[in-house]
């Protein structure tokens, strides 16, 4: 069986050396000597000014609503993997989804600027794929209208935009190292801070339980990650480079074989990209099950990123008009990307891909 995605794992040495110096020095978690390096490490590969190791993408997301002490409405993608919203459900606010670019799928900036009303405080928008948001729009609308802006930046560890770091951007922009992710420490994620309105303090102690010394007078959580997941992402970001590399000659095959055939959101030449997943758009639901079912009967398996829609989830009360993200996740269908998928597999993939579309329509 040939997965979505098969995770990065080092030598298994390489990982029991670090854990041998966690057993022999005694500190497992709080901020030990694996975290601190794993965070140094992070924020000069990344080129960010301050990044806190949390426990996952979704508390690093509800920690940054609580630091920017984010109130009622935020403007949101529908877009996105699932956390994306609950996360703004589960600090109190409400999500309120404007629709996406049809090119890029992420947010579309015009339809913000028609969403704010006098309960809008803050943008929540993903990188949805690794592509960038419309950064600089989001940003003037965000001045203009004086809101906070998050990115879910959960794909886009490593892209670039115009040659410089996409999670410079925003107030806050929150990564996640999970298991699937281009990067990970099994579970994980990270809080980027860029330094505008919200000190550095403020998310160290909200990851800390709210303590700060002898001070108990703020409403934390336990964010914190441990000795054994910074670990695994010492080992994992030395291969960084080459995982993305492998990454890139998969993308290529797959272009070889589908690009002209099959519609792929628009990645502009300012970004540099790190093929973090490799997204189909159909011309219909119909031929994406027929694909699907056909991948499937070989025994490999694509899935459908990110369907539903998430206004259309069941817990979202009120109605949004979202046509194109609501048509987009029925058509929209992810094949194998991963760095250990070797070239064969990756033609045979694509060829099914294309072969069962031409066969039936
Ligand atoms: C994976 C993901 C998250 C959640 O991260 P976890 O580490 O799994 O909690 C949030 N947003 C997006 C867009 C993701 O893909």
């Amino acid at each position: 069986m040939i997965p979505v995605t098969q995770p990065f794992l080092p030598q298994i040495d390489e990982y029991q050396r670090l854990i041998s110096k966690i057993w022999n020095e005694k500190w497992l978690t709080n901020h030990g000597p694996f975290v601190q390096e794993l965070e140094q490490k992070l924020q000069d590969y990344l080129q960010v000014r301050s990044l806190f190791f949390v426990s996952n993408g979704t508390i690093a997301l509800q920690l940054a609503i609580k630091a920017l002490q984010i109130k009622k409405q935020i403007i949101t993608t529908p877009f996105s993997f699932i956390a994306t919203v609950t996360s703004i459900l589960w600090e109190n606010c409400e999500p309120v989804f404007v629709d996406i670019d049809p090119e890029t799928l992420c947010i579309d900036p015009q339809k913000i600027e028609d969403a704010i009303t006098e309960d809008t405080s803050a943008i929540l928008a993903t990188h949805v794929y690794g592509i960038p948001c419309e950064v600089e729009k989001i940003d003037a609308i965000a001045k203009k209208h004086h809101l906070k802006v998050i990115y879910d930046a959960a794909h886009a560890f490593g892209v670039k935009y115009k040659g410089k770091s996409l999670l410079n951007y925003g107030d806050i922009s929150t990564l996640s190292f999970h298991a699937t992710k281009l990067f990970h420490t099994v579970e994980g994620g990270a809080v980027i801070n860029n330094g505008g309105e919200i000190g550095d303090q403020i998310i160290n102690r909200i990851r800390n339980f709210g303590i700060e010394g002898e001070d108990y007078d703020y409403v934390g959580i336990n964010a914190k990650n441990s000795e054994f997941h910074a670990a695994m992402g010492l080992c994992n970001l030395k291969y960084v480079e080459d995982i993305i590399q492998r990454r890139k000659v998969i993308t290529e095959i797959y272009d070889m074989f589908l690009k002209d055939r099959y519609k792929r959101p628009y990645i502009g030449s300012e970004v540099t990209y790190n093929y973090c997943y490799y997204p189909i758009i159909f011309d219909s639901e119909e031929v994406l099950l027929k694909v699907k079912e056909n991948l499937e009967n070989h025994q490999i398996l694509a899935r459908r990123y990110f369907k539903p829609s998430l206004n259309q989830l069941p817990y979202i009360k009120k109605r949004f008009s979202c046509p194109i993200a609501e048509e987009v996740s029925k058509k929209v269908l992810c094949l194998p990307l991963f760095s250990e998928l070797n070239r064969n597999d990756a033609e045979r993939i694509a060829t099914l891909v294309s072969e069962k579309s031409i066969k039936t329509y």
